[in-house]
């Protein structure tokens, strides 16, 4: 069983001691997307962030539980006496457990235990129908197997496109009722078929696993989402303020991208570049717009000789 710590400013180490103590694999990371490099092969039973005044981290960590489908207990740690925090915690992350922090080594174990009974009193059926409930509980297991496929995509653990087109209604529906504007970027590897067709295939997906990691490392958790769309096409939305802010954040990406000396085997070693198209969502009247002028600037950008990075506008 897996517990997943959001690394931070505050101490954490007593409670990933505790957790380890209670028969837990542990896997921290400062964002979310460190998270999704593991194997999460094993049930993720909970995740735990602390949670203070100032400082929206730990809720958007334990948000991305929610977004990437992974069902589990939430758990959040805290010494604020802030209502208005304790209710973003509790709307954003739908935290089920506010634990005090620090905590004491003994109410920390009791409430561990409360975690996992619960954990297990969600996932399990029924235990009076017994053989019906073993029919149940292996459609469960199963269930949880094909929600993670559902979601992600198993080369590159980044957000799959059945994922981008759900989320994208969400950030368009969130656009339209309160104005918080995203914008969307399209992007696809340069060149990519001579990778292919000099390596192999392998060498090709390692190249694709490897741009993947760098967009997972790059995205900020509740504000970017990257996602395969497709063979060697990614897309990524982002909460940003505008759109030279998302210029700045993709040419960022791009220049990383470029750099990265990727060891393809003993003696070969390569690099890869990206051509990117960006559409902001006041630019349009439809969601269909955004993705399809995403991607007329994505032509243009491929059009214009590659490795480069360009922004729709009417
Ligand atoms: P361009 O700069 O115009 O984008 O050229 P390109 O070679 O990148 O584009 P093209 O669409 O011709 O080729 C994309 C290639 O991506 C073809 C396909 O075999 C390869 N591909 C798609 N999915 C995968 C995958 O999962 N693994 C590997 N190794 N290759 C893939
Ligand atoms: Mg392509
Ligand atoms: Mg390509």
């Amino acid at each position: 069983m897996i517990a997943i710590v959001h690394k931070s400013a505050y101490d954490t180490d007593f409670l990933i001691l505790t957790l380890e103590a209670a028969g837990f694999r542990v896997l921290t990371g400062r964002v979310f997307a460190e998270i999704m490099q593991n194997d999460l092969s094993t049930e993720i039973i909970a995740g735990f962030a602390i949670i203070g005044d100032e400082d929206e981290s730990g809720i958007n960590f334990l948000r991305s539980l929610m977004e990437y489908n992974i069902i589990c207990q939430r758990v959040a740690l805290s010494q604020t006496q802030n209502v208005s925090i304790i209710r973003n915690a509790i709307n954003r992350a739908h935290v089920n457990y506010m634990l005090d922090y620090p905590a004491e080594k003994n109410e920390l174990e009791r409430n561990l235990k409360k975690v996992i009974r619960r954990y297990n009193l969600l996932n399990t059926p029924f235990k009076k129908f017994d053989l019906l409930s073993e029919v149940t509980e292996d459609l469960l297991d199963q269930n949880e197997k094909y929600r993670i496929e559902a979601t992600i995509d198993p080369l590159t653990k980044l957000l799959n496109r059945r994922s981008f087109n759900k989320m994208i209604q969400r950030f368009w529906e969130r656009w339209h009722s309160k104005q918080v504007l995203f914008c969307l970027a399209f992007l696809d590897l340069d060149f990519f078929k001579k990778v292919n067709d000099s390596y192999g295939h392998d060498a090709g997906d390692h190249v694709l696993r490897t741009v993947a990691a760098i967009l997972l490392s790059n995205q900020r958790d509740g504000l970017d989402f990257a996602f395969r769309y497709g063979g060697e096409e990614f897309t990524i939305l982002s909460l940003t303020a505008n759109q030279q802010e998302m210029e700045l954040f993709i040419n960022r990406i791009s220049d990383l991208i470029r750099k990265t000396i990727i060891k393809i085997n003993e003696n070969d070693q390569i690099n890869i570049t990206i051509s990117a198209g960006i559409c902001s969502s006041n630019l349009v009247q439809q969601v269909d717009e955004l993705i399809k002028n995403a991607d007329l600037a994505l032509y243009e950008a491929k059009n214009n000789g590659r490795d480069q990075v360009v922004v729709y506008n009417s």
